[in-house]
Formats: structure tokens, sequence, C-alpha cells
């Protein structure tokens, strides 16, 4: 099965359908204070041709507390709405990217495991935690900002024509330019945007793997080499982030240019068309709140690219096909017995390399079948198979005769255990990450595992006992206390099929016992698949599977195969462990 990455790109018609439409209520509020608040804001300018001309000039002082009166109430009204604004629509803004945020994750969880194999963790954290962060610049107070100042610059003209229309004509001309300037820098830094969240990915990316293999960095001393990558991976950032101030900058600059041309122009006409000194300030007055809106929309327009740069690659992660699709995989399975058949089972990974050849075998319900064979030999692809973490390309896989690939993966797979070699322990206490299947099991099952794995022999010995934090990855346990925690939450998950892992690590002798044993309990009764590394394990097979290339070279149990002489006696005899 490939995995394909549908090349997205999110159209305003999406947007508007999925985000915007189903906010309109929140956003008609938001329009709706923008519309008062910008109406507020006319007021000043509005006021200097009264105040200079009545007030300053003609010294007619009545009119003084009238007009102050008007531009107060005009400030509080403004600072009222903008706070109401901003509350309003960016709590929405932050909840939308909380949502987004969710759904994401969701999604990349449902995602066939071999999706994971090509990607880096980091890169996917970027993209769940940061990709979406642009839409608060849709729903937040940027669309809502950009309407508003369309609507001020709209009605700011009106005005400046009622004053003069012939000087208004003059700047609109400098105005157009400027539009047409903005326009151009536009198409210049959407893609700029879009290469800045791959970047960024990337970037995070090999951040988190190079902090996760820090012991394999330092054992190798390639401290070095991890610098240089990283910084050439900021400097990519840094050029990209530079590209995109050259031309924001070079827009407001621009426009601060064409206002400072503007104004000289106006200064100049004021003497030709004879205007008072009221009517010159209230004209300048309204030109800047013209000219302010269009330069705070290209702020709000670049705002709105990096929305929709961000937008794109989230769509794409949401485009890539989830693997428990309930279309093909209709079958919903009850308790199941645990009788698993492959039969002529072919695998590859990459098309025209074929890992598994033919493979065909039955597991008994109960049974245990043990992998043993050349490392890149085919194990785990086996396994992983059995796991329904891989698709066979041709033959099928049976699980009480029903075909596994039109099973629903959450009822086969609650009925399904993985104990891998480095087994998965997050961080937090022991206790939670042995009932991490079951969180809300009882102390009582709870205590059953832990005694059946032998994890309270260590844990006793801690101070807090099961709730003793591990820190990440476990690093501050053995790897046989590791392992047992591994096996404890396996033995308390109860699976009816059992995918292990066998630790190829040497454990001491004492931890080697207590795994035994509490393999030994783990497996009894369960259909087990083993990738065994420990004669003892191989030995209580029912089945050992000696695989080669690909293929099974030879089957049968522990004393017939030594018997015959062949593959698994060579590995038996030659090599210390298998
Ligand atoms: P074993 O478990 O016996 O060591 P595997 O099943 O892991 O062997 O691998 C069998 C073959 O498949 C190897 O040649 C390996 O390189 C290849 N292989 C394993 N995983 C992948 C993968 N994710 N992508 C491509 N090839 C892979």
């Amino acid at each position: 099965m490939s995995v394909v990455k549908p090349k997205s790109k999110v159209t305003i018609g999406h947007v508007f359908k999925t985000i915007i439409w189903p906010r309109k209520n929140i956003l008609f509020v938001g329009l709706l204070l923008i519309i008062i608040s910008r109406a507020a804001g006319l007021v000043p300018p509005w006021a200097t041709k009264p105040f200079m001309d009545d007030i300053l000039v003609r010294r007619d002082l009545d009119k003084l507390p009238d007009l102050l009166i008007w531009v107060t109430v005009a400030i509080l009204i403004q600072a009222v709405t903008s706070f109401l604004l901003t509350k309003i629509l960016s709590v929405e803004a932050q909840r939308l990217i909380s949502i987004l945020r969710s759904n994401v994750q969701k999604h990349l969880l449902r995602l066939p495991t071999r999706f994971f194999d090509n990607q880096k963790s980091g890169a996917l954290v970027s993209r769940v935690m940061n990709d979406v962060e642009g839409v608060r610049n849709l729903v937040g107070t940027g669309l809502v900002q950009l309407v508003g100042g369309v609507l001020t610059a709209v009605i700011s003209v009106i005005f400046l024509i009622n004053i003069n229309p012939l000087m208004t004509l003059f700047i609109l001309l400098p105005m157009s330019i400027f539009g047409i300037i903005t326009l151009k820098a536009f198409s210049i830094i959407r893609p700029v945007f879009r290469e800045r969240g791959k970047i960024t990915a990337e970037v995070t990316g090999r951040l988190t793997e190079t902090l996760n293999g820090v012991r394999v960095i330092k054992g190798f001393n390639a401290e070095q080499q991890e610098i240089k990558v990283f910084e050439k991976g900021v400097e990519q950032l840094f050029l990209n982030v530079k590209k995109s101030l050259t031309s924001t900058s070079f827009v407001t600059s621009s426009g601060t240019f064409l206002v400072g041309l503007a104004s000289v122009g106006i200064m100049g006409l004021s003497g030709y068309f004879n205007l008072t000194a009221g009517d010159f300030l209230q004209f300048t007055m309204f030109m800047v709140f013209m000219i302010a809106p269009i330069v705070q929309m290209s702020n709000i327009g670049s705002q709105l690219t990096e929305a929709f740069a961000g937008l794109d690659r989230t769509e794409e992660l949401m485009n890539t096909p989830i693997e428990d699709d309930g279309t093909l995989r209709t079958i919903r399975l009850n308790e199941i017995n645990g009788n698993i058949e492959f039969k002529d089972v072919s695998f590859a990974y990459e098309e025209g390399k074929s890992v598994l050849k033919n493979i065909s075998f039955s597991s008994p319900a109960g049974s245990v079948t043990a992998l043993v064979g050349t490392s890149g030999s085919g194990k785990t692809t086996i396994a992983g198979l059995a796991a329904t973490f891989l698709n066979p390309e041709s033959g099928s896989i049976t699980i009480d005769g029903v075909d596994l690939e039109k099973v629903s993966l959450n009822s086969y797979r609650s009925q399904l255990g993985v104990v891998l070699q480095d087994d998965f322990l997050f961080e937090g206490t022991i206790r939670e990450n042995i009932l991490f299947p079951r969180p809300n099991a009882s102390e009582e099952e709870l205590q059953k595992a832990v005694r059946a794995a032998f994890v309270h022999e260590f844990t006793d010995r801690f101070e807090k006992g099961l709730g003793t934090v591990i820190g990440e990855r476990g690093v501050k346990l053995s790897g046989g206390q590791r392992q047992r925690i591994a096996i404890a939450r396996a033995i308390f998950a109860n699976p009816r099929i059992l995918i292990l892992d066998e630790a190829t690590s040497n454990l001491d002798t004492e931890s080697e016992s207590f795994i035994q044993d509490s393999l030994k309990t783990l497996m009894q009764g369960r259909t087990t698949f083993v990738i065994a590394h420990r004669l003892s394990t191989i030995r209580q097979a029912d089945q050992i599977l000696v695989v080669e290339e690909g293929q099974i070279q030879e089957r049968g149990k522990h004393e017939e195969l030594i018997e015959k002489k062949g593959r698994y006696f060579q590995l038996y005899t030659y090599q210390a462990r298998i």
C-alpha cells in the first residue's frame, strides 16, 4: 500500500464555507462593532474644521463644550468597541485554533503506520501546533479589520470629495500606485510564507530528533555535525523571513513616501483652491484616515496570506487517507478466538522490491509462533502484517477465517497487544504507564499484572512505589525494568493476539529470569508472534518459522529443527543468541 500525499490548495470558497460561515453570527457582531468603532473614529478628524475655523480663528467659544463632548464620547466609544472586538473575536479565533489542532491530531493518529515511516515526528508536531495558527487572522480581528478598513477608506473618500473633489482626485493617484505595489508585493510574499512553514517544520523536526538521539550523537561525537545542520536550517529560516520583511517594509515605506507626496501636493493646492485653515486640516486628517486603513490592509493582507499558506499545509495532511476506512473495513469483530492464517502473503515496502514472498502458515488460537532468522530477513514485517500495521500486497491474512483487510481495525486492535524491543514508556508514573491501555481498571487488576511481570520486585524498593515518575523514554530505569513494565502493561491489557519483539540487549541474569517467567505468563493462552532471541522462548514455541530473504526456509518445533540439522541448527549452533 502506498501512502499518496495529495497536493492541496485551500480555496477562498472552502475557507468561507468551513471557517467563516459557521461563525457568521460572531463575525457579524464583530463587523457591527467595527462599523461603530470606525464611525466614532471619524469624529476627531471631522472636529478639526469647526475647531480651527470657529473656535481658533473666529473665537466662537460657545461651540467648544459641545465639540469636546462629541470628541470625548467618540474616543470612549472607540475604546470600548475595540476592547469588545478583540475580546470576542480573538477568543473565538483561539477556540478555532484548539478545534483545528485537535482535528489534525485526531486525523494524524488515524493514519497508517507507514505514513510515519517517512515523516519526522518534530515536523508533524509543527504541523499540528503551528500551521493552524494562521486562522487567528481569519477569524480574529484580521478579516473584520479588513472590512472595517475598506469602510473607513470609502467614507473618508466621500468626505474628501465633499471638501474638494479635484484635490481628492489628486491624492487618489499616488494611492492607486500604492495599491499596485501592495498587490505585487503579496504575490511575492505568499510563496515565501508557504515555504516558511515547511522550513520551520523541517528545522523543528531535526531538532526533536537531535534531542531524542542525544546519546547517540554524543557517543559518536557528532555534535558539530548537528550544530552545522541546525545552523543551516536556522539560516534558511532567517533568509526566508528576511525576504518577506524586505517586501513588507518596501510596501510600508512606499506607502509613507506616497502619503508624504500627497501632503506636499495638498499644501501646494490648498493655496490655489483658497482653503480655510480648517478645511486644510480636515482634508489632511481625512486623507490620513483614508490611507491608514490601506496601509493596515496591506499588513492584514500578509496575515491572511500566511493563514492560507498554513491551511494549505493542514489540508494536505487532512486529505491523507486514514487507515480504518469504514467503507472497506466493514466487518466488526466480536470476541475473537485468535486463529490466524497467512495464505500466500507477499509484501513490498517499495514497489518491485519484495520483502516477503508467498508466505503461508497458520497460528492456531493460543499458540506461540517464534520468528527467527538473520536481521533483515522479514521477521518484523510478518509481525507488522499480523498487527495490521501493514497490509499484504497479495495473498491474505485471516483472523478466525475473516479477511483481516476487511475487518474494522478498532475491533481487531482492541484485542491485540504489542510489546516492542524499545518499548514506549512515556513520562509519567509507572502506574500510569501500565494502566495506559485501560485507565479506568480496578486496582486489583493492576496489581495482578504488576505481580505477574515482577514489577513490584523493583518498585517496592522505590520510595514512591508504582507512583514513581519515570524520565522521558524511561531513562531512569534499567533495560530489564522497562521490559517488565511493558510486559505488565500487555498482561494487563489482556489481548487475544500478542506481538512480541524480544529485546536483544543483554539483560542482567536476575532480570532475565524475571522476564522469562513473566513472558511465560503473558503468552499463556494467547496467539503469540514473537521475534525471538531467547532460547527459552523459542523452546516453548509451538512452531518456529525460520525466515530467510522473505521466505520461510524451515518450520517446526525446536527438537525437530535441531534434528534436521538445517538452517535453524546452524543459527543455533553458531550463534550464542538467535
Ligand atoms: P527483520 O525484522 O527480520 O530484521 P524486517 O522485516 O525489519 O527484517 O525487514 C525486512 C526488509 O524490509 C529489510 O530488507 C528492510 O531493509 C526492509 N524494510 C523494513 N522496513 C522498511 C520500511 N519502512 N521501508 C522500506 N524498507 C523497509
